[in-house]
């Protein structure tokens, strides 16, 4: 299928593994959830077209082909969103060589919120991940984590446990006499509160492990999985932090399996 996670988050190029389906009216056509620059806010989007359009059968293999997806806003009935994916040869791996509006960081209005002027260092962090270059994108994110750090730790002091606000702001004000950014993290990485640590899990320390190993010595097969991981801590936590009222479910998740994958 091209799942929901690939449709949603995955950038022009970047190959997302899976078994394809053999013929086209095999594959599946989830509903997924994205901006909707009409209704002003996130939406469910449903697929309104056939893969099999344009082609000559209904079951026409899938091996190789180019097949489009057409997604209309559940909300307004009006905005589109379009996605022209690349299927491999062995059926084994799909990329998205199209997509209309294109994917970019306006997606995710609370990262670009934090991130004010410096987005385009997140973009650039993308592009270098679609390519495969994980040195680059390593650079650019750990680059983010320096240019947030401060306003991130700010306000997670609004969730800290009542118990714990003195001694948070006691070492929230030490971390501005320091300008390294794992130094800072190192500091209250102990005090952040439960709701910020899904299934226990700590991600500022998870963050504080990874910048502080250093890459001098990766490539940039290694350097991916960290920035990857620097990525997803950073998405999850802002997001986390700013929509406090909403479910944890999704943060849970994605901690997780990062953590799991850690594990392994
Ligand atoms: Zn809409």
């Amino acid at each position: 299928m091209p799942d929901v996670k690939f449709l949603e988050e995955f950038s022009l190029y970047k190959k997302f593994k899976m078994k394809f389906p053999s013929e086209l009216d095999k594959i599946p056509k989830p509903a997924i959830n994205l901006f909707c620059e009409k209704c002003g806010k996130n939406q469910t989007f449903t697929m309104i077209n056939e893969y099999y359009e344009n082609k000559r059968f209904k079951n026409s293999p899938t091996k190789g082909e180019v097949i489009l997806a057409e997604y209309l806003c559940a909300g307004c009935s009006i905005f589109k969103r379009h996605f022209l994916i690349k299927v491999s040869e062995n059926l084994d791996f799909i990329k998205k060589i199209g997509q209309y509006p294109p994917w970019d960081i306006s997606t995710d209005r609370n990262l670009s919120k934090m991130l004010h002027e410096h987005n385009d260092l997140f973009k650039k962090g993308l592009v270098c991940e679609s390519q495969s270059y994980g040195i680059g994108a390593y650079a650019y994110y750990r680059r983010i984590v320096e240019i947030v750090i401060d306003e991130l730790l700010d306000s997670i002091y609004e969730l800290v446990e009542d118990e714990n606000k003195k001694e948070y702001k006691k070492a929230l004000d030490k971390t501005k006499k320091s300008r390294i950014a794992e130094e800072k993290i190192e500091m209250v990485k102990d005090l952040i509160p439960q709701t910020l640590r899904p299934g226990g899990a700590n991600p500022l320390l998870f963050l504080y492990d990874i910048l502080s190993q250093g890459i001098h010595e990766s490539n940039d097969e290694e350097c991916m999985e960290f920035a990857e991981n620097v990525r997803s801590i950073l998405v999850s936590l802002i997001n986390q932090i700013m929509v406090t009222s909403q479910s944890s479910r999704e943060y849970s998740d994605s901690i997780k399996k990062i953590l799991d994958r850690k594990i392994k």
